[in-house]
């Protein structure tokens, strides 16, 4: 046990005395358990407004801290949420513990802090729940209003069954909340088709803003979906920034938010709400 701790990703999925069969049912079998006894976090990773310098929001991401293995990395324990079916109620989980942070941290706050909150929606998700009814009972569950949430979504989810996907995202949008377009760049759609959809957001996938300095095709590729989003009066955000130099690059391209390393890390809920009360205070200062 010692050892799978150390090389988690390499003992989950390399070939070894147990077959990858046996491997992932104990681990959807152990993340059965753990959504059931509540035991996976959510962590919010800063969302900074290029223009102003404030925060803008903060995007949920989820945490699975593993009794004998250690953490596992969403990249690893989500498709064994999807293929298990426990992106359900994972899903669901991640929509009410978004909203009920939004409430506390609105409760705790002594002046007001306008911010929303990023929920990631799995395809499959959308496919085998009634996701407008789970984010409906997030929001009235926390009693917020539905333009405090932010839904991701990705390309995938319109692959199968583009118009069902699109009388989703309508539904989602009378509930007046946001909906992103996640990993944007990486699918297979082009901006024409997402101008069809009631999406607010797109966000540029992170394997485009890393290497913008270094590879002049990629930072055109970045210019261009910039200045076509902004012509359909989507919003944009940049994700995975690590440096002043992108930012300051992004920025002068009018990209609306950013997202990274460079900003924040994605940090604890209590870590979190700091961050949001000393942005504030700065920005007022
Ligand atoms: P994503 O939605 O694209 O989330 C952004 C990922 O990029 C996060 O990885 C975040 O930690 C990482 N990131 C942000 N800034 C930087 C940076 O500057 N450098 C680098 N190297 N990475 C950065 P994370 O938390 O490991 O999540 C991975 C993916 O797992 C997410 O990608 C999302 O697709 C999925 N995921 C996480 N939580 C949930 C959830 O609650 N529900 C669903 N359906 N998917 C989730
Ligand atoms: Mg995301
Ligand atoms: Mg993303
Ligand atoms: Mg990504």
């Amino acid at each position: 046990l010692k050892r799978a701790k150390r090389s988690k990703r390499f003992e989950l999925y390399a070939p070894g005395a147990v077959d990858n069969a046996q491997r992932r049912f104990s681990l959807e079998t152990d993340l059965r358990r753990a959504i059931q006894r509540g035991e996976l976090e959510l962590h919010y990773q800063p969302l900074m407004d290029l223009e102003t310098g404030a925060i803008n929001g903060f995007e949920a991401l989820a945490r699975w801290e593993h009794p004998d293995l250690g953490f596992i990395s969403p990249v690893d324990f989500i498709p064994v949420a999807e293929e298990s079916g426990l992106i359900v109620p994972l899903g669901r989980w991640a929509l009410q513990e978004a909203a009920r942070t939004i409430a506390d941290w609105d409760s705790r706050a002594e002046h007001e802090l306008p911010f929303k909150i990023s929920v990631n929606m799995s395809a499959v998700q959308m496919l085998r729940d009634d996701v407008t009814e789970a984010v409906s009972q997030a929001i009235h569950g926390a009693g917020i209003t539905g333009d405090r949430l932010t839904i991701e979504l990705t390309e995938s989810a319109f692959v199968d069954d583009p118009d069902g996907a699109k009388r989703i995202l309508e539904s989602l949008k009378a509930l007046d909340t946001n909906l992103a377009m996640d990993d944007f760049g990486t699918g297979y759609s082009n901006l024409a088709y997402l101008q069809k959809l009631p999406i607010d957001v797109l966000k540029i996938d992170r394997s485009f803003i890393a290497e913008m300095l270094t590879d002049r095709d990629k930072q055109a590729i970045v210019s261009t979906v910039l200045s076509l989003a902004s012509a359909l009066g989507m919003k944009t955000t940049a994700e995975g920034i690590e440096s002043e130099a992108i930012s300051d690059v992004l920025k002068s391209l009018g990209c609306s938010v950013g997202q990274g390393y460079y900003y924040a890390k994605p940090l604890t809920n209590d870590a979190a709400y700091s961050f949001l009360e000393a942005s504030r205070a700065a920005s007022t200062r």
